[in-house]
C-alpha cells in the first residue's frame, strides 16, 4: 500500500504524454493540490512506442495553434527542466504525386499561411535536395514546412512529468484506477486499487483505456483502438540526423531518421482493430505481436519511394496499438454528462505532436472551466447519440483511419456505418433522388439529382466544381424565384420549461427572450468573454415554455452550455426534443399560396408576419409554424409530431406541384445563406467571436439594463476599437472558394476565409473571413482596402463587403 492522500482538488488518471502534459501545465498554473496516478510507469501504455513526428498543420486554424504550441514548448522544454527530450526541429516535407494532391498540397500551404506558419511550395528536386535518399520520379512537388521536428515520445513526456513534478503536482506510479463516484451529477471522488480519494475534478488521460475509465463515471468517451505498425531500420548511409519527417500521402507512408536509420510506417486503407473491449490491464511496455503480411503492401509502397529500404536490415517491427476517432480528432474538454469530469484521449497517432498544446488546452479547461481558445472541433461535445455503440464506432473509426491519407475532398462524407438516423421521410426523399450526407448519425438530403436528366444522386468530389453544382444552382434558382422544401428534421430541438424559463434564457441568452408567446426571437448564446457559444433560435411557446432550435451537430453542445448555465435555484428544466418531431421548411416566394391550400388558417403577412410562430392545421396535421428564414426568403418552418411528417410531406408536395415546388438539400441551403449573409456557428460564428465582430450587434440587448452571461466583456469591447471584423468577399465566378484562402488587403495579411461557396443568384464565389488588424477594425477600413485572396497559391481579386449581397426583402436576422 502507499501513502496515498485522502483527498486532492484534481486527480488525473494516466500517465502518458497527455496526463503528464496536463499535470505540468496545471502545476504551472498555480494548481498543486494535483495528483496524476499512473497504474503502470510513466509513458508505459501508448507513449513509448511512438514514432515520434511533430507535424502541426491541421485544417483547423486553432488546432494548428495547439500544435504550434507544442513545438514552442518542446523547444525549450530541455532547458527548463534539465531532462532531455529528442527534440529536433528539422522541419517536414510533404509530398504530391498526383495533380489534386498537388492541389491539395498548395491549398494546405494557404492554409499554412492563414495560420501564422512559413510553408513553402517547393519542386520535386528541392524535395529531394532536402531527402536526398528519396526518388522523385512520380512527385509532382512537395510543401516543407520548417518548424515541423520530431521528438523521443518517451524522454519528451519524462520532461513533462518532471517539469509537473518541479511545479508541485504529485506524481504516483502503479496506482489503478478502479472507479469514480458521482453525486447529483458531479464527481466526488476516485476509487483506486490502494484507497479513495476524494476530490472536486478529475481528468481523464488514460489513452485507450479511456472509454472504459469514463463508463466508471457514467461518460461516454467514444474511440476504439486500432493496431498501428512502423519498422525501424539499421543505419543507411546518407541518413543524417537533419532530414526532416517525410510524409508521403500517396504512398500512405511516413518517414523520419533514428539513430542513422529510417523509422518507417503508414496507414493501410484496411486498418486492424486491437480487437478487446475494454483493453487488458495491465498492458504495460506492451506491443502487438508485429504483422508482417498486412504491412507489405505499406512496405512496396515505400520501397518505391527510398530504394534503399530494400538493402537496409529491419531491426525492429512495431506494432502498437493506438486509440481513434470517429473523425480523426482527438477529444477534449468537459464531459457533458458529469460535472468535473475532464477528458483528454483519443489521440489518432498525433498525440506526441499535440502533447504540448492538447495539455495547456486542457490544464486551463481544468482550472477556470473554460478552454483557452475555440475548440470545438476536438470538444468532447461534438459527439452524439451516434457514438455510443462500440460496433458503429469501430465501423466509422477504421474507415477515418483508412482516409488519413487519402484526399481530404471539400465537402466529403462519411459512408461507413450508414444510414444511422432517418427522417420518417428518408425513403420518399430518396425516392426523389436525393444524393444524402450525414450529421452525427443523421440522414440529410445535400441535392437531389434529376434523374430523368441523367444525374445520380453520388458525389464525385473535386476542388473545382463538384458533379453537384448544377443540381445545387437548381435549388437555389427555385428557392429565389419559387418554392422548395427543406427536410430539417435533425435539427436539434429543445423545451425549456418552468415558472423561471423566462428568468433563466433572460441571463443565458444575448437577444432579449421576454417576449409574449408566439414570439420567435434570434439571438446568440454568449460565453464570460463575450464569444458565441450557441446560435440558436428561441420561441415563446407560453408563459413558462420555450422552444429552443439549433443546429443538428450542436445537439449536445448547445444543450449542455443551456442546462449548465440555468441559474442555481430557477425552475427552468431543459428538455431534448429533437426526436418528437420532424421539420418541413417551405421557403421561397411562393411558399404563402402553396401553404394556403392547405390550412383554413390565415396566413397572410398581417395575421402572420415574420417572427412569429403559430400552430396552424394543416393537412390534417398539428403544426407549430416559425415565421423565419435561413435562407431569405418567405417561409415557415413548420414543425410536426414524426408520424405526421410523411402526410405534410405527401400535402405540400401535391399542392405545391402546380407551383413548381422542388426539393432541396443541405448544399442550397449553404449557398443561399452565403448569398444573404447569415452567420453559421463553427464557420464564421464561434467561441472566439463576440457578435460584435461579428456583424450582429443588431442583436444583442446592450441598449437595455438587463444583465446576461457575457455582457460585461460585450460592454468591454465595445468601449474600445474592435480587433477584427468579419467581411464578406466575392470573386469571379471561376474562382472556387472553400474557406482558409489567406485574405490580403493592400498586398498585407489580414486574416483568413472562414467558410466559402457560391453565391447562384448573384453569380459570383463568395466568402467570409475577419478582417484583423492589431489597432482596431471599423467599416471604413474593411471596405476601403484593395483585396486579394490566395486561392492554392494564387492570387486572385476580391471584393469586400459588409452588405448581403443578395438582399431584396432587406431581413437581416434569421428569425
Ligand atoms: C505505432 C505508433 C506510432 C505513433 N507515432 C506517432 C507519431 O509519430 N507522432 C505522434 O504525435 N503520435 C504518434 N503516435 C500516437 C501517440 O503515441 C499517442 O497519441 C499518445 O502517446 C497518446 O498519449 P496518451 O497520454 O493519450 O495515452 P497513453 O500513452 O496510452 O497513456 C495513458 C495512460 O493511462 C494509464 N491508465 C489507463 N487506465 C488507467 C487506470 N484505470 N488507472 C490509472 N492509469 C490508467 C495507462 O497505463 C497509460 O499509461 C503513435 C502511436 C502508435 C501506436
Amino acid at each position: 500500500m502507499t501513502d496515498l492522500p485522502s483527498s486532492a482538488k484534481i486527480v488525473i488518471i494516466g500517465g502518458g504524454i497527455v496526463g503528464c502534459s496536463t499535470a505540468l501545465h496545471l502545476g504551472r498554473m498555480g494548481q498543486t493540490d494535483v495528483i496524476l496516478l499512473e497504474r503502470g510507469r510513466l509513458t508505459s501504455g501508448s507513449t513509448w512506442h511512438a514514432a515520434g513526428l511533430v507535424g502541426q498543420l491541421r485544417t483547423s486554424a486553432n488546432i494548428t495553434r495547439l500544435l504550434g504550441y507544442s513545438v514552442d514548448l518542446y523547444d525549450r522544454l530541455e532547458a527548463e527542466t534539465g531532462q532531455a527530450t529528442g527534440w529536433k526541429r528539422n522541419g517536414g516535407l510533404r509530398l504530391a504525386c498526383r495533380p489534386e494532391r498537388m492541389i491539395e498540397v498548395k491549398r494546405q500551404a494557404t492554409t499554412a499561411r492563414s495560420f501564422g506558419l512559413d510553408m513553402h511550395v517547393i519542386s520535386p528536386k528541392e524535395a529531394q535536395d532536402l531527402w536526398p535518399l528519396m526518388q522523385v520520379d512520380d512527385v509532382v512537388g512537395a510543401a516543407f514546412l520548417p518548424t515541423d521536428g520530431q521528438a523521443s515520445p518517451s524522454d519528451i513526456s519524462a520532461a513533462l512529468a518532471k517539469g509537473a513534478r518541479m511545479a508541485g503536482v504529485t506524481i504516483r506510479e502503479g496506482v489503478a484506477v478502479t472507479g469514480i463516484a458521482v453525486e447529483n451529477g458531479r464527481v466526488v471522488a476516485v476509487e483506486t486499487d490502494q484507497g479513495r480519494i476524494a476530490c472536486e475534478k478529475v481528468v481523464i488521460c488514460a489513452g485507450q483505456w479511456a472509454r472504459a475509465v469514463g463508463r466508471m463515471a457514467g461518460v461516454n468517451v467514444p474511440l476504439v483502438s486500432i493496431q498501428h505498425q512502423y519498422v525501424i531500420t539499421e543505419r543507411i548511409a546518407g541518413v543524417t540526423p537533419t532530414l526532416p519527417t517525410l510524409r508521403d500521402p500517396d504512398r500512405l507512408t511516413y518517414w523520419k531518421e533514428e539513430v542513422g536509420g529510417l523509422v518507417m510506417g503508414g496507414y493501410e486503407p484496411n486498418p486492424k482493430l486491437w480487437d478487446v473491449d475494454p483493453p487488458p490491464s495491465p498492458f504495460e511496455f506492451q506491443l502487438l505481436q508485429p504483422d508482417f503480411d498486412h504491412f507489405e503492401p505499406i512496405m512496396e509502397l515505400a520501397l518505391g519511394r527510398v530504394p534503399a529500404l530494400a538493402e537496409a536490415g529491419i531491426k525492429q517491427m512495431i506494432n502498437g496499438p493506438e486509440s481513434f476517432t470517429p473523425d480523426g480528432n482527438f477529444i477534449l474538454g468537459e464531459a457533458p454528462e458529469v460535472k468535473n469530469v475532464f477528458v483528454g484521449a483519443g489521440f489518432n497517432a498525433f498525440g506526441i505532436a499535440s502533447g504540448g498544446g492538447a495539455g495547456m488546452a486542457l490544464a486551463e479547461w481544468v482550472a477556470t472551466g473554460a478552454p483557452p481558445f475555440d475548440l470545438w472541433t476536438v470538444d468532447i461535445r461534438r459527439f452524439g447519440r451516434n457514438h455510443h455503440d462500440l460496433d458503429w464506432l469501430r465501423t466509422r473509426t477504421m474507415e477515418a483511419y483508412g482516409r488519413h491519407y487519402t484526399m481530404a475532398w471539400p465537402s466529403e462524407e462519411p459512408e461507413a456505418g450508414r444510414p444511422l438516423r432517418r427522417s420518417p421521410l428518408y425513403d420518399r426523399l430518396q425516392q426523389a433522388g436525393a444524393c444524402f450526407g450525414e450529421k452525427l448519425g443523421w440522414e440529410r438530403p445535400n441535392w437531389f439529382a434529376d434523374r430523368a436528366a441523367g444525374e445520380e444522386p453520388v458525389d464525385r468530389y473535386s476542388f473545382e466544381r463538384p458533379n453537384w453544382f448544377a443540381a445545387v444552382a437548381r435549388e437555389h434558382k427555385a428557392a429565389r424565384e419559387g418554392a422548395v422544401l427543406f427536410d430539417q428534421t435533425s435539427f436539434a430541438k429543445f423545451e425549456l420549461v418552468g415558472r423561471d424559463a423566462e428568468a433563466a434564457l433572460t441571463w443565458i441568452c444575448a437577444n432579449d427572450v421576454a417576449k409574449p408567446a408566439g414570439r420567435i426571437v434570434y439571438t446568440q448564446m454568449l460565453n464570460a468573454r463575450g464569444g458565441i457559444e450557441a446560435d440558436v433560435t428561441v420561441t415563446r411557446l407560453a408563459s413558462d415554455r420555450y422552444l429552443i432550435v439549433t443546429g443538428t451537430g450542436f445537439a449536445t453542445h448547445d444543450f449542455h452550455w443551456i442546462a449548465s448555465n440555468i441559474p442555481d435555484g430557477l425552475d427552468a428544466r431543459l428538455v431534448d426534443v429533437t426526436s418528437a418531431q420532424a421539420v418541413l421548411v417551405l421557403m421561397g416566394p411562393l411558399a404563402r399560396a402553396i401553404l394556403e391550400t392547405l390550412t383554413r388558417d390565415d396566413i397572410s403577412n398581417a395575421a402572420f408576419p415574420f417572427g412569429r410562430a403559430k400552430r396552424l392545421s394543416v393537412a390534417g396535421c398539428p403544426v407549430l409554424a416559425l415565421r423565419v428564414t435561413y435562407v431569405g426568403e418567405l417561409g415557415w418552418e413548420l414543425h410536426v409530431p414524426v408520424e405526421f411528417a410523411a402526410t405534410l410531406y405527401d400535402a405540400l408536395h401535391f399542392a405545391g406541384g402546380p407551383y413548381g415546388l422542388a426539393n432541396a438539400g443541405y448544399r442550397a441551403i449553404e449557398t443561399l445563406r452565403l448569398e444573404k449573409g447569415y452567420r453559421a456557428w463553427g464557420a464564421e460564428i464561434g467561441p472566439d467571436h463576440s457578435p460584435l465582430v461579428a456583424g450582429l450587434g443588431g442583436f444583442v440587448k446592450l441598449k437595455t439594463a438587463i444583465p446576461f452571461l457575457g455582457r460585461a466583456a460585450l460592454e468591454a469591447q465595445a468601449a474600445a476599437p474592435l480587433p477584427r471584423l468579419l467581411a464578406g468577399f466575392s470573386a469571379d465566378p471561376s474562382v472556387t472558394l472553400l474557406g482558409r484562402e489567406t485574405i490580403y488587403r493592400d498586398g498585407e495579411r489580414v486574416g483568413w476565409l472562414a467558410g466559402g461557396g457560391f453565391g447562384h443568384t448573384v453569380g459570383r464565389a463568395l466568402g467570409y473571413g475577419y478582417v484583423r488588424r492589431p489597432e482596431g477594425v471599423d467599416r471604413d477600413f474593411v471596405l476601403s482596402g484593395r483585396y486579394e485572396l490566395d486561392v492554392a497559391g494564387e492570387r486572385v481579386p476580391a471584393e469586400a463587403f459588409l452588405e448581403p449581397p443578395y438582399d431584396p426583402t432587406g431581413i437581416r436576422i434569421r428569425a
